[in-house]
């Protein structure tokens, strides 16, 4: 057999997502509370997954159009542009195996071998192996101590030189629920005329927005011909497993993504479709009884934090905090591991999401209030005896 050794060398160098590596570990604990996961804890509702089920009894277990069913994209026009005024048509949307697909797509759509990717930090995992993967060169913008981590239009200014292509925006984000407002925004989408940048806009989150309506990166000036906008189904609908999300982008350079797609996918899944159509169409009450839950959760999670002395960004949406444990005296990863073994709460160490924040940790409050309230006394005391 040819050594594993001379296989993608870029590949070899990547190592396994560090949340899944953790995970693993938890797997073989038992009576585990988890604020680790980044999914909803809530069942899919009821009249999505009825929509699944009726349409495979019909027998639509066919190859869909390689853009996604007509029927959804038309919905998602609809949404998005009632949501956050973006103008999208039929043609301009491409229903994809969730924003991770999608994410693959966009950045090997854009990239030649060389190419620098500003990516926000910290980051979602993974964004950094599919740019190295589709050739590129990641620098990371990061949002300073002193402004709690929130990523200013400067930091990503820093960054940027004759080689830069792409900036990637993500929020509200992952691992810190922070968002950026409107009057960033506008400043960001300057630098990126100036700069004459590509955006890849990840707007999973966009609905879990809590104190201010999401503002989509190509709703802004001149900004849609250079934009490429993913969202999804996974969260804010509670359809991880579903495997459903969408990228926006203009006519021509959709069409481009698009022939990935139809290569290394064909079409999404057509029984996730019709769930999607139904959760577009009906599901705009079970979301926002989902979000008015999360809501409730941050409060508790943010004075629970507050109490411990844990300071952290302020979160503004998605369903995590990044608090800083560095006065503990542990690294994220020996707290994470620690109050494991001696608590059975499970959190993901910050140096996950980058290497500059080894002192923080994830916490997830997609998980029900009675457990939250258990985790948070746990920490509580895993804190005030010093780690120990
Ligand atoms: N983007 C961000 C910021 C995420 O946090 C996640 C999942 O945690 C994804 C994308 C993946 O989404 P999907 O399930 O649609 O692939």
């Amino acid at each position: 057999m040819p050594s594993i050794s001379t296989i993608n060398k870029t590949l070899l160098s990547i190592p396994p997502s560090g949340i899944r590596r953790f995970f693993d570990l938890v797997a073989q604990s038992q009576d585990i509370i988890s604020l680790g996961v980044g999914e909803p804890d809530f069942i899919t509702p009821w009249h999505v997954r009825e929509a699944c089920i009726f349409s495979l009894e019909r027998g639509q277990t066919h190859y869909t159009s390689n853009l996604g069913q007509l029927e959804l994209r038309r919905e998602i026009a609809i949404w998005l542009k009632r949501k956050y005024s973006l103008k999208y048509a039929e043609d301009e949307i491409l229903v994809t195996n969730g924003v991770s697909e999608g994410f693959d797509l966009a950045i090997r759509t854009l990239l030649n071998p060389g190419d620098e990717v500003i990516v926000p930090a910290p980051a979602y995992v993974m964004y950094e192996p599919l740019v190295r993967l589709a050739g590129g060169v990641v620098c990371f913008a990061e949002g300073l101590e002193k402004n709690n981590l929130v990523l200013k239009c400067e930091d990503i200014e820093k960054k940027i030189t004759k080689n830069t292509k792409v900036l990637i925006l993500s929020y509200p984000g992952n691992p810190t629920g922070q968002t950026l407002n409107k009057i960033e925004l506008q400043k960001i989408a300057k630098l990126v005329k100036k700069h004459d940048l590509f955006v890849i806009s990840d707007e999973i989150y966009s609905e879990l927005s809590y104190d201010s309506i999401h503002v989509s990166f190509a709703s802004l000036p001149e900004m849609r011909e250079r934009t490429i906008t993913l969202n999804g189904f996974s969260k804010a609908f509670a359809m991880t497993g579903l495997r459903l999300g969408f990228i926006c982008a203009p006519r021509n350079l959709l069409g481009e993504i698009l022939k990935i797609h139809q290569y290394c996918a064909l079409c999404a899944s057509s029984i996730a479709q019709a769930g999607a159509i139904e959760a577009l169409r009906n599901g705009a009450e079970e979301v926002q009884k989902m979000k008015e839950e999360y809501d409730a959760r941050r409060k508790l999670v943010l004075s629970a934090c507050k109490k411990i002395g844990l300071v952290c960004p302020y979160p503004d949406g998605a369903f995590y905090i990044f608090p800083s444990i560095k006065k503990t005296g542990l690294s994220g990863e020996e707290f994470a591991l620690q109050l494991l073994k001696k608590f059975k709460v499970a959190v993901v160490p910050g140096n996950v999401f980058g290497k500059n924040y080894a002192d923080h940790i994830r916490i997830s409050y997609a998980t029900g209030m009675e457990d939250l309230v258990e985790a948070f006394k746990r920490i509580e005391e895993f804190v005030r005896g010093g780690g120990k």
